[in-house]
Order: structure tokens, then sequence, then C-alpha cells
């Protein structure tokens, strides 16, 4: 499987406003500043794709690509972010919920980026907790694999691995490309488990 195009569809802020046709949906999930745009600009091998929607503003709004004309690739707003004013944080915080907990989006794939030069923070275990209580499968991505000292980076998955267990942890770097092919085999193979 290869990534042959992705296109912006659009930024949602509710059930009312999801695209049509519903289609299989492939979710990533991650605090600000993870890496999420730079990995989805490596997985669609697209320089700008996702950085572009978020310098339009929409860092607030789930946003929608479709890939190959047959899938959705879901960005949801960064959480975590320390600066971001409590009224518009429970805002966002209020639609990844929602997002999670809407059974009528088909969550093939639900990818939740990690800092594996820092490791997983409580906000994290936050999001696998309520992507797991609503049965949506679930991959780790370990981004910034290429980053700090190898023996930080090694004690760091060690314990992702335990924690998000039984979750697959893959290790990535959307810098050197490192972990791309295996995060593509990893969302069609749940695609297919759950089709
Ligand atoms: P987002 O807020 O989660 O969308 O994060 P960005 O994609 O904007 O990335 C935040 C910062 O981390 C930027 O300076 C990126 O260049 C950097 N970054 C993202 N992924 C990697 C990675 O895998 N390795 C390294 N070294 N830096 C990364």
């Amino acid at each position: 499987m290869e990534i042959k195009s992705a296109v912006f569809i659009k930024g949602v802020i509710g059930s009312e406003g999801l695209p049509q046709p519903p289609r299989p949906v492939a979710a990533f999930f991650g605090r600000s500043n993870v890496g999420k745009s730079s990995v989805i600009n490596t997985l669609t091998r697209q320089k700008d794709l996702a950085h572009a929607n978020k310098r339009a503003g929409r860092t607030t709004e789930i946003n929608y690509f479709l890939v190959n004309d047959a899938w959705y690739l879901v960005d949801l707003p960064g959480y975590g972010y320390a600066n971001v004013p409590g009224p518009l944080r429970k805002k966002m915080a209020g639609y990844i919920s929602w997002f999670a907990a809407d059974m009528s989006i088909d969550v093939r794939a639900a990818v939740l980026i990690v800092d594996a030069e820092i490791g997983a923070k409580d906000s994290d275990r936050e999001i696998f907790k309520l992507l797991t209580e609503y049965g949506r499968p679930v991959i780790i991505l370990a981004n910034k694999c290429d980053k700090g000292r190898r023996l930080d980076i090694e004690k760091n998955i060690a314990v992702i691995v335990k924690e998000f267990a039984p979750a697959k942890v893959i290790r990535h770097s959307a810098k050197t490309g490192e972990g791309r092919g295996e995060l593509l085999t990893a969302l069609f193979e749940e695609k297919e488990k759950t089709a």
C-alpha cells in the first residue's frame, strides 16, 4: 500500500459537519509539538499538508484529509499545551472526546503519537484511556526517535511498550522517515482486521 493522493477536505467541529460519504478513518492524536503535523507530512509525502492547515487557523478543528480517494486521515487538535487558555483547552478536549466516542465515525486505527525523547505524559495516558474505553484500535507512534541519546530513547520506549500494552508501538522519526513503512502497514492491518 502506498499513499498516492492526500487532499485537505475540511475542518470539522461537530457530527453535523462530517464529510460525506462516510469512509474508514485513520485518526492522529498527540500533544502539541509532538510532531503530529510532521508525521502526517512524512506519511503522505507532502511537505506542508498538515502545517498549512494549522497556519490557516485550524488548530482547534478536526481536520479531514481524503487519502487515495478511499479513506480519511484525521488530524485531531494537539492537547496538553500549557499556553492555551483554559476555556479553549476545554473546548479542544471536548472535540477529542466527542470524536473518540462518536460511534458513527468508523475509526479503523487511532494513532497516538508520543515523544520518544521525553517519554509519555499524563495527557497521553488520558487519551489512551479514552480511546481504549471506546474500543478504538490504538497504535502508539513513538516519534522523534532520531533525537537525544540512544540510551534514553531505548529506556523511554521500554516504558512506553509496557505502559500501553497490548497496543503496538512503532519507533518513528518524521525527520529521517524511520518507521514510515511500518506505520503504513500497521494502518492497513488495523483497517483489514476490523473490516
Ligand atoms: P505538532 O505541534 O505536533 O504538529 O508538531 P510539529 O510537526 O509542528 O513539530 C514540532 C517540532 O518538532 C518541529 O520543530 C519539528 O521540526 C520537530 N519534529 C517533529 N518530528 C520530529 C522528529 O521525528 N525528529 C526531530 N528531530 N524533530 C521533529
